[in-house]
Parts: structure tokens; sequence; C-alpha cells
């Protein structure tokens, strides 16, 4: 197998938050011919549910930077209330990548709030000139009405319902494949439930060694944040928080790294996958 070098990240302490020189760590470039199509999904939002947002100046351009030398098209979904101050930064991230909806302020959806933040994101979209066809929902965490709102506002994909997380959500009957529902292309996510538990780095990171062992689903998703070092996140007041500090940074990318030359893929975003294979 052929391999490539890649270092990652690069800079100093002062512009990337980085205490130590960054590593060098090796992505392959084998098995061209075992590539299989996959979905790439990066959920841009506050860092660690708290009201900074450090992870769009530090992490995102290295993260464009990575998604460019890998060739990797990808799907950012983005809390839309970031546009008043990240318009440059969002606007930079869409000349190569689609951009689509996380809810407008990141609250959990409830019948209360959910025709609101699903209504004002695609119209902060509008407002700043942006495309946006698709919706995640913040913490996987959906309303009854959800797709139904969804169509009429205008969004034609989806990517909130995943199978299982205690207490939250249990949709164990999901199916594996991206399906139609109620008019809308849905792409199914996985997580807590084995074989299939980590289909993102909050997983990856968590059950890190023995994640990579297991399979893992056509869709993707990470958060900038968790690519931040310790000292750059907040502080975690509640056990998941410091759950989700766990191999953060350095490790992050590592296990980030380890995982994209594992898998071997071609990697699309949402939308080129309907227009691809749907
Ligand atoms: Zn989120």
């Amino acid at each position: 197998m052929s391999a490539c070098r890649l270092s990652l990240p690069v800079g100093s302490e002062k512009t990337n938050g980085f205490l130590e020189p960054p590593e060098t760590l090796h992505v392959s470039r084998g098995r061209k011919n075992c590539m299989k199509t996959k979905i790439m999904t990066v959920d841009l939002e506050n860092d660690l549910r708290s009201n900074r947002c450090k992870s769009i100046e530090i992490i995102v351009p290295k993260l464009l930077d990575f998604f460019d030398d890998q060739k990797i098209k990808s799907t950012f979904f983005v809390v839309t209330s970031l546009l008043e101050k990240y318009e440059t930064e969002i606007k930079e991230i869409a000349k190569k990548h689609e951009i689509a909806s996380h809810s407008h302020t990141h609250a959990w959806l409830n019948n209360k709030n959910v025709e609101f933040e699903i209504s004002e994101s695609k119209r902060k979209m509008k407002e700043f000139g942006i495309k946006c066809q698709g919706f995640r929902a913040p913490g996987f965490i959906t309303t009854k009405n959800h797709f139904s709102l969804l169509k009429k506002n205008g969004y034609s994909y989806d990517s909130s319902l995943a199978t299982y997380y205690p207490g939250r959500y249990n949709n164990l009957s999901l199916p594996n494949k991206p399906f139609l529902k109620e008019g809308i292309v849905t792409f199914p996510m996985a997580n807590f439930v084995y074989p299939v538990i980590s289909s993102g780095l909050p997983y990856l990171k968590l059950l890190d060694p023995i994640s990579k062992l297991f399979p893992q689903k056509n869709i993707f998703y990470l958060h900038p944040w968790e690519l931040l070092e310790k000292k750059d996140l907040p502080v975690a007041n509640s056990i998941i928080k410091s759950f989700l500090r766990r191999n953060s940074g350095k490790n992050a990318w590592k296990i980030f790294v380890k995982h994209i030359n594992k898998e071997e893929s071609k990697w699309i975003g949402c939308q080129d996958w309907i227009t691809q294979y749907f």
C-alpha cells in the first residue's frame, strides 16, 4: 500500500491552540479500487453547548485544509444564529462545501420552539444568500410534526433521526440507508446501538480505542469543537460534557485521521449523494 505523509494541523500555539508542535500523521492512499462513497457531515455550532465559538476561528480553517487535501466534500449543518457574527467564515466554507441548517439557536426542539427554529433558520439562510436544502435537529431530538414542518418551510432532506440514545430517542427500527419520509429524503444516523455505535467522532473519541473496531455507517459526523484542545473548551458542568471532552484536540485529530484512513472512502455531502444515488 502506498502512503503519503500529512502534517496536521500546522501552526503556532498562539494561532491554533495546540500546546506542542503538531505531529506528522500518516494518511494512506492505497487500494483505491476498494473505495466506497460515504457522506461526510459537520455540525457547526457553539463550543460544547456554551455561548462561544472559538472552534470556528481555530479549527474550521484547518478542517477545510484537511478536506481539501483529502478531496473530501462535506455538508456543514450550521446553527444560523452564528451567521450574524461569522458570515465571512461560513461563506468561505460555502465556496467548496454544502451548507445546511442545524436550527437557528441549537436549542433542543420541542413543541413550543420547533416551528421557530425550523422556519427562522431557513429565513436567515435566505437573508444571507445561502441555498439551504437540508436540516439536522440539535441532539437528534425531533417532534411529531418535524417532517411536515420541514416540507412547509421548503427543506428537501433531513438528517435528524438517530437510532437510540438512552432517555432521548428510540428509533430502533430505523432503516440502514437513506429513505423517503413524508416527502423528505431522510439520512438515518446510528448511535449507541452495537454494531454501529460510532457513526460520529463523539463516539469514536469516547470509546477509543475499542471504537475503531466497530463497523461504520455510510454517514459520519463531527463537531469542530471536538478538535479544540481541552484548554480551549468550556469547562464541563455535567457528566455528558465531561464525556464529550474525552480525547479532545490532538487526540481527536489522530482518531479522525485514522478513521478516514481506515475507511478508504470517497466522501461527499448529503445533497451530492442525493443527486448521484437517490
Ligand atoms: Zn449540534
